[in-house]
Parts: C-alpha cells; structure tokens; sequence
C-alpha cells in the first residue's frame, strides 16, 4: 500500500511550533507530511490571503497529492482564512480527502468547528495525530479515539482530551529544514523553510502555565484538562540544549533564540543548570516572557550572565481593580514595582512592559492608575500598549457579558469581524464611539510617553494644566508617530549589535 500521506498547512505564522511537533511526531513514524506555511504573521499588516495565494496553494496541494488535509486554527482573530481556505478544499478536493482542524479554536469549539472540518484534533495532539493517521491509513475512522470530534448521523460526538504528556523529552524536536515544506505570501510560493534563513530560533522549555488569566485562553484548558495530569510540565535542561544545537546545524545565520513560553521557568536549580550550559555550548543572546509574580533576583541575574537581551513581562493594568476583578491576576502594586526593581538592578538590556488599554471595564480613574503605576516603574523599560481582544471560550467573555459592558451581540460582531479589522480594533485604528475614543486616547497617548522621562516632563504639564491636548489630540498623535520611529530606529540598533557583534 502506498504510503498514507497528510499535508499539515500552518495559517499566518512561519513559526507555527504546534504543527511543527506534529510533523515531526508523524515522521518519526515514516509517515509523509508536507508542510506548508500559508502566510506569515505581520502584526501591522494583517491581509486575508489573496485569489492568486490561494490558487497557489491549491495547485500545491494538487501536486502533493495528499490523502488528508492538516489545519491549524489558533483563535477567531485567524477564523477567517481556515474557513474559507477549507471551502475551497472541499470544492477542490472532494469529500476524500478528511480535513483535520487542531489548534486552541476547535479544541474549545469542536461543534463550531465542525461545521466546517471533516475531524477535529483537541488539546496536545502528537500522539492523537500518529495514531489518527494509523487508522485513516487502514481505512477506518477510530470512533473513540482521544481527543477526536466528529459528526455522526448529525450528532457531533467529541471524546475525552487524553492525559498530558508529562515526560516532554519523550516529543522530538519540531521539525526544522525539511526538504517537504513550502510557504506561500506575497503571492509566491517557495520552497524550503522559510525559518531556516532567519537570524531567530523560537522554541520552548515548557508547556502550559500556572496563572489563570481572563482574557487567555489557559483558564479554559486547565478546566478541560482537569484530572488529566500536570499541566504546567517543563524539558530538561539536556533536552533543550541539544534542540538549539540541532537547529544550529541548520540555520546557519542563527544568531538569537526566542523562547516562546507562556513564562520562562524560573526554578532555581533548572536555571542555574540551564545558564551554565547555555553560556558554554550555545551563547547567543536569548529573550523570554516573565511574569511579575515570577523575577527572582537570582535567577533574573543568572539569565542576564547568560546572555538575556530581552524580557517581556504583562502588567496589562495599573488599576488594582481591573487586574484582579477583571483580568484575574493575583500580583499587587509593590509586587509589580519590586520586579521592575530586580529587573532594573539586574541590567536587563531591553525590559518592555505589556499594557492591556482602552476596553469597556476601563475608567479615567483606571486610566489614572495606571499612568501613575508606569511613573512608578523602574526605568529604562519600554511599552507594549494594545486593545483588548474578546476571544472565545475565555473567561472575560463571560464576565463581560454578565456585567453588561457589553452584549453578546457586540462580541460575535467583533470575533467575526474580517483579520484586518479585528488587529485594527486590537491596535485602536478603530473606534465607534469617538468621544470616549478621544478622551481614551489622552490617557493612553499620555502612558505612552511615560516611558521616555525627558520628553514625558514636558508633555506631562502641558497636558494636565491646559486642555489644549484634551481637546485635540492631534499634537500628540503626531509627536507619538516620532516616539514610534525613534523606537523602531533603536531596535534595528539593537538587532545589528546582535546580528554583527
Ligand atoms: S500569564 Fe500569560 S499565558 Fe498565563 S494565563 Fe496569563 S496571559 Fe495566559
């Protein structure tokens, strides 16, 4: 028989990890998996796939020919390209070949999802997939298969998630340099991984987070996983240095790794381990996420010895209220100000803060407190500001609705609004309601600045002892624009230190 093979398709990300660990788990077991990376994330240039991308993509799949279709579906920002691109597989392809959707979407919405795929994958799939593919090559649908959802005579059956691989050095390394991938963006397809010429390696320590956030997804899939093992589950050291040594092999112009978790792991002993090695075997300058509840002076120092060039770290409010009510985090205002202290001592070369600003729970007095916070905070660090996103199947979805800040309504609208719109929501581009639009914006224009002390000792008085800003947000918004090109300019700065030494 010939070999059963099962084309994975990444959507708007080039780093897509997820499909990665499934592609590599399906080789490991001499399937055939072609991967293709549809579109890449730009954060500021957010496009639905155009007629000729699609038709690329089309005439791609026809040459692979592939038994089954792979797609990976990560929240409704991104619903609308897998809806449309699995329609037009459906007309191209026929009911013969299965289309399989995974991903945080239809892990959480396996009946919506449905609606469109032939099968859905929930949770962790590796072993599912392998063993999904097994039986789709025998010929039969595995009926009670572990993370499987499916329709049967109109009735959508969705089994139990299996229990969380606790042993992560078991998965192998994400596949990396294949010769069986292909991206398409641009209106070009190419062969080849487009990671492999990157500067950028992205991978991670862990899987799973401690903290239940409203506005995440986490809070759901700790419920959904309760019972079924450790969620938060972290390599060994070993295991993560022979990954980046791996991927050296095959990016030759690697000069930098990312590490994706959710919280870089901040156990003493695994990061005195983790640092020493790092520094001897590897030695490139590396950035993390942190948490304010997890920067240890120790092992902040440790980090920063080895290389740590940059930290990224949610605050999301300076409000008391709207952290703990609303967004579900524990930390308080000294916790927050101690760690920007330890981080501030510790010499952390780049630290940005992530704001969550301007959503319906916000007041002036929110805005206030958090401005005051940020004058607070130990510098330099700079400001990740951004809109509130209303995913599905999160918790502030629910709340949002209980308190009537706004209707369920309001939210399918915004979840299903066109990819552009929703990043320009994210990104405040957007706004219906333009008083309260503007009067935001004098808050958050004035946050914003707050990050660069000189200019913020001018523009502070000017803007709380006239109202000329008040009234006209202009001057700002310009003056912002300059802010963003000055920041922009220091981070190719930075990128050319790393890349040239
Ligand atoms: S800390 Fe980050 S990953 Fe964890 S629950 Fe909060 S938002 Fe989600």
């Amino acid at each position: 028989m010939a070999q059963y093979k099962i084309a994975l398709i990444g959507l708007y990300n080039y780093k897509v990890l997820g499909v990665r660990y499934l592609a590599s788990a399906l080789r490991q077991k001499g399937f055939d998996c072609p991967l293709i990376f549809f579109k890449n994330f730009e954060s500021g240039n957010m496009k639905k796939p155009s007629e000729r991308e699609y038709e690329l993509l089309l005439n791609l799949l026809r040459e692979l020919k592939p038994n089954a279709i792979g797609l990976s579906v990560m929240s409704t920002l991104y619903l609308e390209a897998p809806r449309e691109l699995t329609r037009r597989l459906r007309d191209a392809f026929g009911p013969e070949v299965p289309i399989i959707w995974g991903g945080v979407y239809p892990t959480l919405f396996p009946a919506e999802s449905l609606d469109y795929a032939d099968l859905v994958l929930r949770g962790e799939s590796e072993d599912a997939l392998v063993e999904l593919v097994e039986h789709l090559n025998e010929g039969t649908i595995p009926d009670s298969l572990p993370n499987l959802a499916y329709r049967k005579q109109d009735q959508t059956v969705v089994n139990e998630v299996r229990r969380l691989e606790e042993d992560l050095d078991r998965l192998s390394f994400p596949l990396l340099g294949d010769r069986q991938m292909y991206y398409i963006n641009y209106d070009k397809l190419m062969p080849g991984d487009p990671q492999v010429k990157n500067h950028t390696y992205e991978m991670t320590c862990s899987r799973g987070c401690p903290y239940v956030c409203s506005y995440c997804s986490s809070l759901s899939l700790k419920k959904l996983y309760r019972g079924k093992g450790k969620f938060v589950r972290l390599r060994s050291v070993d295991n993560v240095i022979q990954e980046i040594r791996q991927a050296q092999q095959k990016m030759k112009k690697m000069r930098m790794v990312l590490f994706w978790d959710e919280i870089f792991p901040d156990d003493l002993a695994w990061v005195q381990e983790f640092t020493d090695r790092y520094r001897k075997e590897i030695n490139l300058p590396f950035q993390i996420w942190g948490h304010p509840l997890r920067t240890r002076q120790e092992v902040i120092d440790l980090l920063v010895e080895a290389g740590l060039s940059q930290v990224v770290i949610g605050i999301q409010s300076g409000s008391p209220r709207i952290r703990k009510q609303v967004f579900f985090r524990r930390e308080n205002q000294d916790e927050i100000l101690k760690m920007s202290r330890v981080l501030a001592q510790a010499r952390v070369p780049e630290v940005i803060y992530d704001f969550i600003l301007d959503h319906p729970f916000e007041t002036e007095e929110d805005f206030r407190l958090t401005l005051e916070l940020c004058e607070k905070l130990h510098r330099p660090f700079t400001l990740q500001l951004h809109g509130l996103s209303f995913l599905p199947g999160t918790e502030i979805v629910n709340l949002a609705i209980k308190e009537g800040v706004i209707t369920r309504e309001e939210i399918e609208r915004l979840q299903n609004l066109p990819l552009e719109e929703q990043y320009r929501a994210m990104y405040w581009f957007y706004g219906d309601d333009k008083v309260k639009y503007r009067r935001s914006q004098y808050w958050i224009n004035l946050i914003f600045y707050s990050q660069f002390p000189r200019l913020y000792k001018i523009v502070k008085p000017l803007a709380t002892r006239t109202s000329l800003l008040e009234k006209n947000a202009l001057p700002f918004r310009f003056l912002r624009k300059g802010c963003n090109y000055f920041l922009f300019g220091r981070r190719v700065a930075k990128k050319l230190s790393w890349l040239y030494g």
